[in-house]
């Protein structure tokens, strides 16, 4: 076996991190964090560090790790047919099984899922279903897309486009024309704080109408959004605002994508985040709880509307050019019948929604009155701790404080994974669905402790 010198040094050369401070690893001021194994919701490091993963991987391990149904349904397919394509009408019994599972259990009116491997490629091809529908039905104009300040959509030129945080954009380039942004639904920062929930609801519609009007309805096709805010600082919608917008983009016929990579399969205790706040999106976009991340594979879900303009499409146009070699991957979709299956026979739906609710009550009765703690909220298995520098005069803390790095540090080391959000003042949680009472309480009573460490 390696040693971990050798790993740490050959990790150093060779290996480039998604996200990551560059200088900062190649220089070897960070630790190399090298995974060696993981079971329910507890993660193990070469060094024998045995930790709970409050954020469930990159919140994606809903299921929990170690699960034998996961692993041996992927065994098997990889040693029956370990790969053969999508493309030209192929399937297989994995892929098949799999698409039939997915609209199942979405909204009614959606029709149909094309497979991918991640959640920024799902929404390209959302993006690209969704120009190709406005060219079908005669409407070229109809293109830009608008997203959320703080909203996250993925990596890639268009998502990272969509993408409402900076870091993502500086030095990229990004975002590219045709892709605009409007008010992040945080009642918490708002800047008016004469205004109540309905008024700031009011406000985000007002802007939103304001951006409509001054670009022309007939030259917008999309809004996209996630039901909660998610990595933009794990923000659930003021009340109502889900209906107003809707009634907006209904007026001016413009799509809905509802990003759904973190809250479908049942993050917030719902199997769909648009169940959840009564959304009917036109496309939804999933990934993360479709495997538990078992194995990379993602989902764009059109609806009935859009899928019969693509339909009749494909007579005018003949074969749609836009596949990925791994599309509907069958060790993905094996993957993904035997954890959705899973997540049905324990009922971890449930149980992301009773000791969610659990999770979020005790953190708030435990740091809710921390004069660093400017809020505590959440849904379902989802929960964040906002930290201020001063909470009477609701004074924020400089990004460069890196407030949030600290208080997970101190976190980690007392064996507990939270996420700073990359605002840097957000601590994030979301573990795997089968925590239970008394890993939420040890989150709860290490979060505290961190805090109070820090600050
Ligand atoms: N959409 C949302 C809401 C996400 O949270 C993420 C990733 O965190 C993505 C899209 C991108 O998914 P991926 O990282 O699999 O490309």
């Amino acid at each position: 076996m390696l040693t971990n010198d050798v790993l740490d040094q050959w990790d150093r050369e060779n290996f480039f991190h998604p996200s990551t401070h560059l200088a900062q690893h190649a220089r070897g001021e960070s630790a190399s964090r090298i995974i060696s194994g993981a079971k329910d919701c507890h993660i193990e490091d070469r060094n024998g560090n045995r930790v709970l993963d409050g954020f469930a991987g990159l919140y994606c391990v809903n299921a929990g790790y170690g699960r034998r149904e996961i692993t041996d349904a992927i065994a098997k397919q990889a040693s029956e047919l370990s790969y053969y394509h999508a493309y030209a009408g192929h399937g297989t019994e994995a892929s098949i099984t799999l698409a039939k599972m997915v609209m199942d259990r979405a909204p009614a009116h959606m029709s149909k899922v094309y497979f991918g491997l991640g959640g920024s490629d799902a929404n390209e091809t959302n993006i690209k279903l969704l120009w190709y529908y406005n060219n079908i039905l005669g409407r070229p104009e109809k293109k830009k897309v608008i997203s959320r300040w703080r909203g996250y959509h993925g990596s890639g030129l268009m998502t990272g486009s969509l993408t409402g945080l900076s870091l993502f954009h500086a030095k990229f380039d990004l975002p590219l024309d045709g892709v605009l942004h409007t008010v992040a639904p945080d009642f918490f920062r708002r800047e008016n704080l004469e205004q109540s929930e309905a008024e700031f609801v009011a406000y985000c519609v007002e802007h939103l109408e304001e951006m409509i009007a001054l670009e022309g309805a007939d030259t917008i096709a999309a809004f996209i959004g996630e039901p909660v805010l998610g990595t933009g600082g794990i923000v659930p919608p003021p009340e109502g605002y889900w209906a107003a917008i809707q009634a907006v983009l209904q007026k001016h016929d413009i799509a809905l994508i509802a990003d759904e990579v973190v809250t479908g399969f049942g993050r917030l205790g719902s199997m769909f985040g648009s169940d959840h706040y009564d959304l009917k999106p036109d496309f939804i976009t999933i990934a993360k709880g479709l495997t538990s991340a078992y194995a990379p594979l993602s989902g764009s879900i059109v609806s009935d509307k859009v899928w019969k303009v693509l339909e009749q499409g494909a007579d005018e146009n003949g074969v749609m050019g836009h596949g990925w070699t791994y599309a509907a991957h069958p060790i993905g979709a094996a993957a993904g019948v035997a954890n959705l299956q899973l997540i049905e026979d324990l009922d971890l739906i449930g149980n992301a929604r009773d000791v969610g609710a659990y999770l979020n009550q005790q953190m708030r009765a435990a740091v809710g009155d921390h004069p660093h703690v400017g809020d505590v909220r959440g849904e379902g298995m989802l929960c964040a701790v906002e930290l201020v520098k001063d909470r009477e005069g609701r004074k924020f803390y400089d990004p460069a404080d890196k407030i949030g790095v600290q208080v997970v540090a101190a976190l980690l080391s007392s064996g507990v994974i939270g996420r700073a959000m990359p605002q840097g003042d957000i601590i994030g949680f979301a573990p795997p669905f089968c925590l239970t009472r008394a890993e939420a309480d040890e989150i709860v009573e290490k979060t505290k402790a961190a805090i109070h460490q820090v600050l």
